[in-house]
């Protein structure tokens, strides 16, 4: 078996990391990993006859047939885990690290945005942000960055303070405590507590923490974080934002074009392409977290205004005379919530939405469900589509709604019932995949 420090030896040797035999680079160390349905073992003798360098292993026989080139370790995901700490202990630039239930790939592609004016920033890529995509986002960080956005995602307690304990992060930021991974969490004062284990690992360690001082949730936790600590000797720098408080957002931003959200303190207007009130807040912490770095607020306003994305994340199309809004990537309790009341105050001639169901939400599924079908019923759209098997529990508020138990049935009813002139909201969790309707509008 080899120590972290020998495999750290043979890591530096290779040219990358990778978990998939589909994305073997030249001279890359390949790490095998175990999951239900399959044992990377089986896969690194195809890994190295690819142009892997190396193949972390932990099946002695697999170890046996290519001694040279594979290295034997007890569990191959913690190794992999242990090559990322080690490798982050060898850098002292900052290292911030972004979780919470909504929003957090958006503010990380806000921060990466901003904080790349002034410095080489590494960010997660995608949405890498588990116990696997974690360690492989540190193992990509290089002499030549200045600074590292970690996302963490987590779905259960003590899932944060791993990722903290691997990336261990100077800095950091929760974009908000929601609805989301209820299941796993064991409800919202679960989730309050997982995500609330990044706050711990900043106040142990006394690095640094911004809080959005508008979220009362946020600043309670954060609250009750102090408190614990305070027989202690470490304490966290805590950084409150927005310094001054800005107006309020416009409730509705649904613009393809860039809107001026607000001005600054100092009278510098901010502009962006993003929808949503909740977008209002990733973009406040985006700019705190600029500030605080010292980029100027003329580079962080024009890296805001010239963010767009493209990753079914509030993406805008136009479809003959029809808007739509697709935010298919995922939805959840509070997001939903969030994007309806937001859709709700748009200006439209006609107004049109297409939901799919909620995932992950255990016991709780049936009363989100309904509770959602009360809100759309409030909401007064034109017309009402719902798709998947737990949107059938929103139906009992919504008798005039079109309900498909599966999105094939959608597709189907969408082309045969065309729309003009209407805003399109699309919304459902990522197992939905409900941008696949958007060809049929
Ligand atoms: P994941 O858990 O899948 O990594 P995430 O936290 O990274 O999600 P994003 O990918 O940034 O979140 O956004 C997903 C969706 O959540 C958006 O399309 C939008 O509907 C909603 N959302 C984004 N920001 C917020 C926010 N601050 N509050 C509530 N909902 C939000
Ligand atoms: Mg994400």
């Amino acid at each position: 078996m080899l120590s972290t420090e020998q495999l750290y030896h043979k890591f530096l040797e290779c040219t990358g990391v990778s978990t998939d035999t589909r994305k073997i680079t030249p001279d890359c160390l390949f790490v095998t990993l175990k999951g239900d349905n399959f044992d990377g073992n089986k896969f690194a003798e195809q890994a190295i006859a690819s142009g892997a360098r190396y193949a972390i292993v932990d099946d002695p026989r697999v170890a046996e047939q290519e001694p040279s080139r594979c290295l034997l370790v007890t569990d191959g995901l913690t190794a992999l885990q242990d090559l990322a700490r080690h490798h982050r202990q060898t850098f002292s630039f900052p290292v911030i690290g972004l979780t919470g239930s909504n929003g957090k790939t958006t503010t990380k592609e806000l921060m990466a945005a901003v904080l790349s004016k002034n410095y080489q920033v590494y960010a997660t890529v995608g949405n890498l942000n588990n116990h696997i995509g974690v360690p492989l986002t540190l193992l990509s960080l290089n002499e030549q960055h200045e600074m590292a956005i970690v996302e963490m995602g987590a779905n259960h307690q003590q899932e944060i303070a791993l990722l903290c304990s691997i990336a261990q992060p100077t800095h950091g930021l929760i974009t908000n405590v929601g609805k989301a991974h209820l299941e796993g969490f064991g409800g919202i004062e679960g989730v309050r507590k997982g995500k609330g284990e990044l706050y711990d690992y900043l106040a142990q360690n006394a690095r640094t923490v911004f809080i959005n001082s508008r979220d009362k949730t946020l600043t309670a936790m954060y609250r009750e974080r102090l408190k614990s600590i305070r027989s202690e000797t470490t304490f966290a720098e805590a950084i409150f934002y927005p310094a001054t408080k800005p107006d309020e957002a416009p409730v509705t931003l649904l613009s393809e074009s860039p809107v001026v959200v607000f001005s600054d303190a100092s009278g510098h207007e901010i502009t962006t392409h993003l929808p949503g009130r909740y977008n209002f807040d990733n973009m406040l912490a985006a700019l705190a977290i600029g500030d605080y770095f010292g980029v100027s607020p003329e580079d962080a306003n024009r890296a805001v205004a010239d963010y767009n994305p493209t990753n079914n994340r509030s993406q805008f199309i136009t479809k003959g005379t029809n808007t739509v809004m697709l935010d298919a990537y995922n939805a959840n309790p509070s997001s939903m919530a969030a994007a309806i009341q937001q859709f709700a105050a748009t200006p439209a001639k006609r107004r049109a939405v297409i939901l799919g169901d909620m995932y992950e939400l255990g016991p709780e599924s049936e009363t989100e469900h309904a509770a959602l079908g009360k809100l759309i019923a409030e909401s007064n759209f034109d017309l009402v589509i719902l798709a998947g098997k737990d949107m059938h529990f929103a139906l009992r508020y919504l008798p005039k709604a079109y309900y498909f138990p599966d999105k094939f049935s959608l597709h189907n009813w969408v082309m045969d019932n065309p729309m003009t002139d209407t805003h399109i909201l699309i919304k459902g969790s990522r197992g939905m995949s409900l941008e696949s309707v958007v060809p049929f509008i």
